[in-house]
């Protein structure tokens, strides 16, 4: 009977030393990576991005309403930027960044999008105001 209480005692302090053992590695990795969520990742299609209407910080999964034309020269073509989901609700106000005029719901932002192998670019040429013909040569 003393070898099976013995036994018992052993296997009870095995256990203790296992969840202790468990906790101290878990608090132990944590400490030794305080940075692991400081330098956010960047550069990646999908991240978090601005709206180039009203400037807002959007997350993965928010995307800014746009519609591209066919391109006319095969290196870029030409797009209208409708906004995002805050601006186009009229949550926040929809600017120009070039003629800084206050947009309506209907006006549009005019840009011109670079197709690149892994990465495409967008540059904003104004709105439809300060570009009422959207083209230019
Ligand atoms: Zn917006
Ligand atoms: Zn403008």
């Amino acid at each position: 009977m003393t070898d099976i209480v013995q036994l018992l005692f052993i296997v009870i302090i095995a256990t203790l030393l296992l969840y202790f053992g468990y906790s101290l590695f878990i608090g132990f990795s944590r400490n030794t990576h305080p940075h692991h969520n400081a330098p956010p990742q960047k550069g990646r299609p999908g991240d978090p991005r601005t709206c180039p209407v009203c400037s807002a910080k959007l997350t993965t999964g928010q995307r800014v309403k746009s519609s591209a034309f066919p391109s006319m020269n095969g290196s870029d073509r030409l797009m209208h930027i409708n906004g995002c989901i805050y601006c186009l609700s009229g949550e926040r106000k929809r600017i120009c960044p070039v003629c800084g005029a206050n947009l309506s719901i209907h006006e549009v932002l005019v840009a011109r999008l670079f197709d690149k192998p892994g990465r495409s670019h967008v540059h904003v040429l104004g709105c439809s105001r300060c570009r009422p013909a959207g083209i230019s040569k």
